[in-house]
C-alpha cells in the first residue's frame, strides 16, 4: 500500500490569505458601492520595463531560428548571465563571488524551501517570528520540526527567534544553538533591515558554532540607506557559513517570469563536507533550468537602460512606501520599514488583535492589508501594508486611515 509522507499532515491549515480573500468577497458584495483599495498583497503591480521586454522579444525570436534555437540551458544556468551577476551583484560591491557559485534557479520561493533537501534531519533550525512561512513549512514537510503545538502556534522541534518592538525586529542569538538559521534582511513582513555590523555578529556566531546562515535577500534593491548590506558575503568570513538567495521577483517584477539564484560558495563546507557539490548534484537531477527567454531577460535588468528603468520602479514604490509611512505617522500610528522594502508594519492602535484590525480597517476605511498574526503567534497586534499598489490609491488609502 502506498503511503503519504505524514509530515504534511503536521501542517495547520494556511487560511492568511484565503481568508482575507473570503472577508474581502463578502465585504464587497455585501456593499457593492465600497471602492475596496489592496495593499495586502506582496505582489508587484507595475509591467516589466521596456529594455526588459525588448530583450525578451528577442530571444523569443533567436528560438524561432535553427542557428539560435536554444534547447536545454547548462545545469547552473547560462554564463552570459551568471557573469553578469557575479560582476555587479557581488563584485562591484566587495564581494568575491564567481559565476561558478551562482546557480540560477526560476525562482528564490523554491531555493529557500528546496535548499532543506542538501541538510540531514537531525539538524535543527532556528527562524525568526514573524516569519516568511516557506522556511518552516519545507523543513516540516522533510520531518525536520517535530509535532504542531496548536496552543504555542509553534512546531516543538524549532527555534523561534521573536522579533518584537522592543528589539527593533531584530532576532537575537538564541540560547540553543541552531544548525541552521533563516535570515531574511530586508524583511518581510516587518520591513525591517540588519546593519552590517550586525549581520556580522551572526556571521561570526555562526563560524564559531558551526552553523549554516540561509540568507533570503529578495528585497537587496529596495536597500536605500548606506550601511545596510546587500548581501550577507559584505560580512567577513560569511563564504564559510552562508548560502544566500535572491530574486528577480521584486527587483524588476519577475513575479510572472520567474528567475532567482542561489549562491552557495565553492569552499562552504560543514562537517568537512562541501555544500556545493550537494546543491550542483540536486539542481541537475531534479530541475533543467530557467527558460532561455528569461535569462536574456535577466541580463537586460544589469543593462543601462534596464537598470535605470527598474530603478525608476523601485523608486515608485517606495514613494508609495513613503506616503504610507508618514501618513501613518501623522495619523498617530507606530509603524516602521517602508525604508528599505516596501513592507510597512505597524501596531495595530487600542491593542486591537491584527484580525479585528483588519475587519476595522475593511469596513470603516474599505482598504485591504494583511494581520500580523498571520506570519507568525509574534506578529499578533501589528499588521503589514504593502508599497506594491498604484500611487493614486496609496494616497487615497491613506487618507481614509487618516480620517479613521
Ligand atoms: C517574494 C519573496 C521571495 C521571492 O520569491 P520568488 O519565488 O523569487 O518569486 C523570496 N523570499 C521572500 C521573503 C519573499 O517575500
Amino acid at each position: 500500500m502506498a503511503q503519504i509522507n505524514k509530515n504534511y499532515l503536521k501542517l495547520p491549515g494556511s487560511y492568511l490569505f484565503s481568508t482575507i480573500g473570503k472577508k474581502v468577497r463578502e465585504y464587497g458584495e455585501a456593499n457593492p458601492d465600497a471602492e475596496i483599495i489592496r495593499l495586502g498583497i506582496g505582489d508587484v503591480t507595475q509591467p516589466i520595463a521596456p529594455a526588459i521586454i525588448e530583450a525578451l522579444h528577442s530571444a523569443v525570436d533567436e528560438m524561432g531560428s535553427a542557428d539560435t534555437f536554444k534547447g536545454y540551458a547548462p545545469d547552473l544556468g547560462y554564463e552570459f548571465l551568471r557573469d553578469v551577476i557575479s560582476e555587479k551583484d557581488f563584485k562591484a560591491r566587495g564581494c568575491n563571488i564567481s559565476s561558478d557559485e551562482i546557480f540560477i534557479s526560476d525562482g528564490a520561493k523554491c531555493d529557500c524551501g528546496n535548499i532543506q533537501e542538501i541538510f540531514g534531519l537531525d539538524n535543527k533550525v532556528a527562524v525568526c517570528d514573524p516569519v516568511y512561512p516557506v522556511y518552516v513549512d519545507s523543513n516540516v514537510m522533510s520531518g525536520r520540526t517535530g509535532e504542531y503545538d496548536a496552543t504555542l502556534e509553534r512546531f516543538k522541534d524549532v527555534i523561534y527567534m521573536p522579533c518584537l518592538e522592543e528589539n527593533g525586529f531584530m532576532p537575537e542569538i538564541p540560547t540553543e544553538v541552531p544548525d541552521l538559521i533563516y535570515l531574511c534582511f530586508p524583511n518581510n513582513p516587518t520591513g525591517a533591515v540588519m546593519k552590517k555590523a550586525d549581520l556580522q555578529k551572526w556571521v561570526d556566531y555562526a563560524n564559531e558554532n558551526d552553523s549554516i546562515i540561509l540568507y533570503d535577500a529578495a528585497y537587496e534593491a529596495y536597500i536605500s540607506e548606506e550601511d545596510v548590506p546587500h548581501s550577507i558575503f559584505e560580512c567577513e568570513g560569511a563564504r564559510n557559513c552562508a548560502i544566500e538567495f535572491r530574486s528577480f521577483s521584486k527587483t524588476a517584477g519577475f513575479t510572472g517570469l520567474r528567475l532567482g539564484y542561489t549562491v552557495i560558495p565553492k569552499d562552504l563546507t560543514t562537517g568537512g563536507d562541501e555544500l556545493w557539490p550537494l546543491w550542483a548534484r540536486r539542481h541537475g537531477t531534479k530541475y533543467n533550468g530557467a527558460p532561455y527567454i528569461v535569462q536574456k531577460a535577466g541580463a537586460a535588468v544589469y543593462s543601462e537602460q534596464g537598470r535605470k528603468q527598474i530603478e525608476e520602479q523601485i523608486a515608485y514604490y517606495m514613494g508609495n512606501a513613503k506616503i504610507i509611512l508618514e501618513g501613518l505617522k501623522e495619523a498617530g500610528y507606530s509603524v516602521s520599514g517602508g525604508v528599505n522594502a516596501p513592507y510597512i508594519w505597524l501596531k495595530t492602535p487600542d491593542n486591537m488583535t491584527s484580525w479585528d484590525f483588519f475587519d476595522f480597517l475593511l469596513e470603516k476605511a474599505n482598504v485591504v492589508g494583511t494581520p500580523g498574526s498571520g506570519f507568525g503567534p509574534h506578529g499578533e497586534h501589528f499588521f503589514r501594508l504593502t508599497a506594491f499598489g498604484n500611487r493614486e490609491n496609496t494616497i487615497k488609502a491613506v487618507e481614509r486611515i487618516k480620517l479613521l
